[in-house]
């Protein structure tokens, strides 16, 4: 028997406990998992809630009404790990109401073992601990906490890639599809590759089976995701890359559109352009974190680009795809960073006119290289270093947006306007949001509308 038929043999042995704790309490227990961080974490607790349903959970829609509660866990920047930290403290009061319920941690913090030793000692009211290499064995852990009270496992490698496990998507017309996991690249600044592990892809016929599935489920639109999808395909038996995937996809009839995320700027081959540039269904935007734009902070990210290299793949992508939307991710505050290489990245971002841009203040992750470096640049210096980038990608990303108005394109309608029920929300293929007149039954359609006002971050439409 296989590992993840296994699984499905604890779902089942998991249903029997939940069917006993049920006519024991007299209702039907509720499951929520609440996601921290990143696309790939979103994507991760969708498999999580397939498993969860298929052993028998409700949905719960808040903390307070669970019966089991898991934290999906990002610690890719410090404050995602003081968010949970701040959590745990309101989850003890909960439990202290209601003593069966069960409290799990799983995910990129946890993965850390320092941190998840930590969080063993100083909270015993949570149950269940486990990494982001073992989360197809929740029902497993799930029969460990019924039968002793709790679980805790991380695993330091990667097992492998698990395929066919229930999956509990939040949208029914849009979906994430992993087609990698991990990532090789160690930017000196980064935990992921510590907590994601190896570069890992999955084979080609896997993703096309499941984006088959999808899209005969009514998905239109799939974004793939990966750290680094530019090396998709890298060590795979047999051999695929990534612009041939996007090629596969396309013959795809019910897949109306591609999107995809992480991509890094070294591997963005011209072959890859022409392969987005000739297909109709990959979406005009890309998200190109460009992190810094000065080549001697870029060097001690270990990033492998200088300035000039990633201004020149900007232009290119313009080139190949002139109504590409191109968004980025910028570091401030990188240990040794001075003003020079502050006007670098500002002359940088002025250059590259993003359509949008992440601005964050250089968070220290244990553990990797960049926080060993000393730097004594007192914080306020690097908060109007911080404010000033702000500013730039702020004005230029209004400044572009104003390019789309007037024209015509198509909306993914996604949702109802928060404030205004009258008004639905969708997304362009630049991935800018646009609010126009319309009703709930529209979510899931893609519509053409025209743009009639930019307001800056979004637009104002109307259907065409
Ligand atoms: S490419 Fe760099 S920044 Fe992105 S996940 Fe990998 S190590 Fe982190």
């Amino acid at each position: 028997m296989d590992e993840i038929q296994t699984q499905y043999q604890f779902m089942e042995e998991a249903a029997g406990y939940l069917r006993d704790i049920e006519s024991e309490i007299g209702h039907s227990l509720r499951a929520i998992v609440v996601t921290f961080g990143c696309q790939m974490n979103e994507r991760d607790s969708e498999k999580l809630r397939g498993i969860l349903f298929r052993i028998g959970y409700g949905e719960a829609q808040s903390e307070e009404e669970a019966d089991l509660i898991i934290y999906n866990t990002c610690t890719v920047r410090e404050n995602a790990d003081v968010r949970v930290f701040g959590r745990l403290g309101v989850l003890k009061s909960l439990k202290r109401e209601k003593p069966h319920l069960i409290i799990g941690l799983c995910g990129c913090m946890m993965q850390d073992g320092e941190t998840a030793d930590l969080v063993k000692k100083k909270y015993p009211h949570v149950d269940l601990i486990f990494g982001t290499h073992n989360q197809h064995k929740l029902a497993e852990y799930l029969v460990k906490v019924f039968r002793e009270k709790g679980s805790f496992e991380i695993w330091s490698e990667s097992g492998g890639i698990y395929e066919n496990l229930p999956v509990s998507r939040k949208y029914p017309f849009k979906s994430g599809l992993n087609i990698m996991y991990g990532c090789n690249n160690f930017c000196s600044y980064c935990i992921v590759p510590y907590v994601r592990g190896r570069e890992r892809s999955r084979k080609l016929e896997d993703i096309l089976r499941e984006a088959e599935g999808l899209c005969a489920d009514g998905v239109k639109e799939i974004m793939l995701l990966g750290q680094n999808v530019n090396s998709y395909g890298r060590g795979l038996d047999p051999p695929a890359s990534f612009p041939e995937l996007l090629g596969e996809l396309q013959k795809i009839e019910g897949l109306k559109r591609i999107r995809f995320m992480s991509s890094h700027p070294k591997d963005l081959s011209d072959e890859l352009m022409e392969a987005m540039a000739g297909n109709d269904k990959v979406c005009r935007h890309i998200h190109l974190a460009m992190q810094s734009g000065s080549t001697e902070i870029l060097k001690k990210m270990n990033r492998h680009y200088s300035k000039d290299d990633y201004l020149e793949v900007i232009d290119k992508l313009r080139r190949a795809m002139p109504d590409i939307a191109i968004t980025t991710d910028i570091i401030v505050g990188f240990p040794g960073e001075t003003e020079e290489d502050v006007c670098q990245t500002i002359d940088a971002a002025e250059r590259a006119r993003f359509d949008g841009a992440f601005t964050f203040i250089y968070s220290k992750r244990h553990g990797t290289p960049a926080a060993k470096m000393q730097d004594d640049t007192p914080k306020e210096v690097i908060q109007e270093r911080f404010d000033r980038v702000l500013s730039v990608v702020r004005k230029t990303a209004e400044e572009q947006a104003k390019r789309f108005e007037g024209a015509v394109l198509p909306v993914l309608v996604e949702s109802v306007n928060r404030s205004d029920s009258k008004m639905v929300t969708g997304r362009i293929p630049q991935n800018h949001t646009v609010h126009l007149k319309g009703s709930a039954d529209l979510i899931g359609n893609i519509l053409n509308v025209r743009l009639d006002r930019s307001m800056g971050f979004y637009y104002i439409g109307s259907e065409a």
